[in-house]
């Protein structure tokens, strides 16, 4: 199921898919380099390219940014995440939350009732802490 999900932007809704690979715009904060960049739609597979190439430094923090409508999409729950709204088919949707510091795998999918975790994400990890209040 998760295989055949598509992201979409939660603010603007348009689609982020680029044929096989979700493509964002990305800047960074220590530096003026902003690109694209193209991510994997695989919860917890942290491989990606970017244009134009880039070696992020260790636990360097990313922006994600929407192509269409400029947001940033960082997520309000955890700032050290992004946030994409994950569509399982037209009327189902979870949200799906990634890491955005360099080398820090984890990815979280939060459905109606629980949430998964992926990469090196622990089940008991600290966005629990934060998403108690959204889950419950
Ligand atoms: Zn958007």
């Amino acid at each position: 199921m998760i295989q055949n999900c598509k992201y979409h932007c939660p603010k603007c809704e348009e689609s982020l898919m680029k044929s096989t690979r979700v493509e964002l715009n990305f800047k960074r904060i220590n530096h003026k380099d902003r690109g694209v960049i193209h991510l994997s739609p695989e919860p917890g597979n942290y491989d990606f390219l970017t244009t134009p190439k880039i070696d992020f430094e260790k636990e360097e923090r990313v922006i994600f940014i929407c192509p269409y409508c400029d947001s940033d999409l960082t997520s309000k729950k955890n700032n050290k995440f992004a946030e994409l709204k994950m569509m399982v088919n037209e009327i189902i949707y979870f949200e799906a939350l990634f890491s955005t510091v360099h080398g820090d795998k984890r990815t979280y999918i939060i459905t109606q009732d629980e949430v998964d975790t992926y990469g090196d994400a622990e089940a008991d990890g600290e966005i629990h802490d934060d998403l108690e209040d959204f889950i419950l």
